[in-house]
C-alpha cells in the first residue's frame, strides 16, 4: 500500500459528478483527488461511443442547465460556437450565433448550439414533443379522439385523484386520453412497470412542474418573441453539445484534472474499504490486471450503484439484502451507419438533404418494442462520417439484465432493431452499411421494491464519517449530467469546509 500521501480524496466512477467533484477539489483546495474508473474511459453514462468515425451517446445527452458555475466548467472546456457549424452551412440555415463565438469548421474545442427537435410515433402519424395543442394535433388524433381527450382534459382539472401513484400523476396533469395515448404504454416500456405501480415521486423529481396548461402556453408565448419566460428543462427549443459529442467534454475535464495533480486510474473496479471505528482508512480496488491494490483515503466518495458499493461495505443482513436488490432498468443502444434514411423534414427548419431536423423520435406505435430513436446527424454533424451522405441513428430499447432481450446476441438485436425500423418505416435494412450495439447496465435508477428502504440503506452508510455518496446511482436518484456535477461540487465545498 503507498502510504506516501494521505490527503487524498478516493471518488469512485469518473461519470460527470465525479469528475466534476475532482474538479472543484483540484481548483480549491490542496486535496488530490484520485478517481477509479471501472471502464477504459471516463464520462460514465454520459459518454460517447466510438466507431471508424462513427459518435454514438448512450442516449443523446443535452447539455442544458441552470446552474451558471455547471455551465461556466462547461464553457471553459469548450467554448461557445459563434459561426455556422458544417451542416448549417450545407442546408443554408440563416442561424445566428454569439458574436464572440468560435468556428466549428476550423477550430475542435466547440461547444455547438443545436435546436431541441424532438417528435412522436403514433398510430404512423408524427406529433411535436413535447404535445402541441394545435389544429394539427387534433386533426392527426381525429375529432372524436380530441373531442374525448378535451373532456377528460378539463376533468383532470376539476376532479384531481390523490397522488399515490406516477398513474395518478400524469392522469391529473393530462387527463386519461391523453395519458393512455401518449405516456401509458411508453412509461412501462422505459421502466418496465406499470405506471400504475410506481410511486408518484418519479413524476414530482422528474416532470413536476410540467402541466398540459404550461405546454399550451409555452406554444402559445413562443410566438411573442419580446415575452421572456424563463422555460421549464423539459420544454427548451436549444440545447448545448460538444462537437465530438459529450466525451469530448469529459476528456478534456479529465486531461485538466490529471494535468493539475489528480490522477485517474481506469480499467480498475472498486472492490472494498478498509475501515477502523466507523471511518475508512483506505480503498481497494481491482486494476486492469485483475491484481488487488490499496489507496489511503483522508476522504471516501462513490458515484458507483449502491447496489454495487455495499458489496464492499459491512452492514446488517436486512440492509445488505435491500441494497443488493435495489432496481434498476438497463438500456441497449443499437447504432446503424445508413445510406439512406426516410423520415423527411415537415418542419420549416433547413435540413441537409431534408431530413427531418428531430435529435429523437419517440416510437409510440402500440406493438413497437423499440422506445426511442436517436438521429446523430442533427446532434452534430462531426459525428457522422460523411455526414452530407450518410446517417447516424441509433434505436434505444430498454431492458433488465438477464430477460429476454438482454441474453440476446448483437447479432438477433441487431436483426430485430432493423426488422422494426423496416417496419415502422424508419429505413430499409438494404441501406445499412455497418450496426452496433451498446450495452449499458444501470442506466436508470428505478424507485420501487426495496428503494422504499433506501433511507435506511444510505443512513447506514452515512454512519461512515468520510464517506459521501454523489451523482445519480450513487444516490440512486433519476438526475441529469447537470444536477450530477451539481452534487459531486457541493461535496467536495463540504469537504473543503467542514473536512
Ligand atoms: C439513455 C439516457 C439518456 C440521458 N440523457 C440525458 C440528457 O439528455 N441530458 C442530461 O443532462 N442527462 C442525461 N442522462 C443522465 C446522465 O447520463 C446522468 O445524469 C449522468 O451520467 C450521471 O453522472 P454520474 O457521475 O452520477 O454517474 P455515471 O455517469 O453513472 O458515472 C458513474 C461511473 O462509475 C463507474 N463505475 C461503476 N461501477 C464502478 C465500480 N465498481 N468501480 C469503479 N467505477 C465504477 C461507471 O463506469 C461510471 O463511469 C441520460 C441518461 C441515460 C441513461
Amino acid at each position: 500500500m503507498d502510504n506516501s500521501n494521505n490527503n487524498i480524496a478516493l471518488i469512485i466512477g469518473a461519470g460527470p459528478s465525479g469528475l466534476a467533484c475532482a474538479y472543484e477539489l483540484i481548483e480549491k483546495s490542496s486535496i488530490k483527488p484520485v478517481i477509479i474508473e471501472k471502464l477504459p474511459c471516463v464520462g460514465g453514462l454520459s459518454r460517447t461511443v466510438y466507431k471508424d468515425g462513427l459518435g454514438v451517446d448512450i442516449g443523446g445527452h443535452r447539455l442544458y442547465t441552470n446552474d451558471e458555475y455547471v455551465k461556466s466548467i462547461w464553457f471553459k472546456f469548450l467554448k461557445i460556437q459563434g459561426e455556422k457549424s458544417i451542416d448549417d452551412i450545407l442546408s443554408k440555415r440563416d442561424n445566428i450565433y454569439p458574436k464572440n463565438g468560435l468556428n466549428p469548421s476550423e477550430i475542435d474545442d466547440v461547444m455547438l448550439i443545436r435546436k431541441r427537435f424532438s417528435s412522436i410515433i403514433y398510430n404512423s402519424k408524427f406529433f411535436p414533443y413535447p404535445l402541441k395543442i394545435s389544429f394539427d394535433t387534433f386533426l392527426k388524433l381525429g375529432i372524436i379522439t380530441s373531442f374525448k381527450a378535451g373532456l377528460s382534459y378539463f376533468k383532470s382539472l376539476i376532479f384531481k385523484r390523490k397522488e399515490i401513484t406516477l398513474e395518478d400523476f400524469m392522469i391529473n396533469r393530462f387527463g386519461e386520453v391523453l395519458y393512455s395515448i401518449f405516456f401509458k404504454d411508453y412509461t412501462k416500456k422505459v421502466w418496465g412497470i406499470d405506471a400504475s405501480k410506481m410511486p408518484c415521486e418519479w413524476g414530482h423529481q422528474r416532470i413536476r412542474k410540467l402541466s398540459l396548461l404550461k405546454t399550451v402556453l409555452n406554444s402559445i408565448l413562443s410566438g411573442f418573441k419580446f415575452l421572456k419566460f424563463k422555460k421549464e428543462t423539459s420544454l427548451i427549443d436549444e440545447f448545448y453539445y460538444p462537437k465530438f459529442g459529450c466525451s469530448q467534454l469529459w476528456g478534456l475535464m479529465a486531461d485538466y484534472i490529471v494535468k493539475k495533480g489528480g490522477k485517474i486510474i481506469l480499467n480498475s473496479e472498486f472492490v472494498d474499504f478498509n475501515c477502523h471505528d466507523n471511518k475508512i482508512l483506505s480503498v481497494r480496488y481491482k486494476n486492469e490486471l485483475g491484481n488487488i491494490e490499496e489507496i489511503p483515503a483522508q476522504y471516501a466518495i462513490s458515484s458507483i450503484p449502491i447496489k454495487d458499493l455495499i458489496k464492499g461495505v459491512d452492514a446488517p443482513y436486512d440492509i445488505k439484502q435491500d441494497a443488493l436488490n435495489l432496481p434498476y432498468r438497463d438500456y441497449i443502444l443499437v447504432s446503424f451507419y445508413l445510406d439512406d434514411f426516410k423520415i423527411k423534414n415537415n418542419t420549416n427548419y433547413k435540413t441537409v438533404n431534408n431530413i427531418t431536423p428531430d435529435c429523437w423520435i419517440y416510437i409510440q406505435q402500440k406493438e413497437a418494442i423499440v422506445a426511442r430513436m436517436q438521429i446523430m446527424n442533427n446532434w452534430s454533424p462531426y459525428l457522422v462520417r460523411q455526414f452530407d451522405k450518410k446517417y447516424l441513428v441509433s434505436l434505444e430499447y430498454f431492458a433488465n439484465e438477464g430477460d429476454d432481450f438482454w441474453s440476446k446476441t448483437d447479432k438477433e438485436i441487431i436483426e430485430l432493431a432493423s426488422s422494426e425500423a423496416e417496419k415502422f418505416n424508419l429505413f430499409d435494412k438494404k441501406d445499412i452499411i455497418d450496426s452496433f450495439v451498446v450495452r449499458q447496465k444501470y442506466a436508470y435508477p428505478v424507485y420501487c421494491g426495496t428503494y422504499k428502504n433506501i433511507d435506511k440503506i444510505k443512513n447506514h452508510l452515512m454512519r461512515y464519517s468520510n464517506l459521501y455518496l454523489i451523482g445519480r446511482n450513487g444516490q440512486h436518484k433519476y438526475n441529469n449530467m447537470d444536477e450530477a456535477m451539481v452534487c459531486g461540487i457541493n461535496i467536495a465545498r463540504d469537504i473543503i469546509e467542514n473536512g
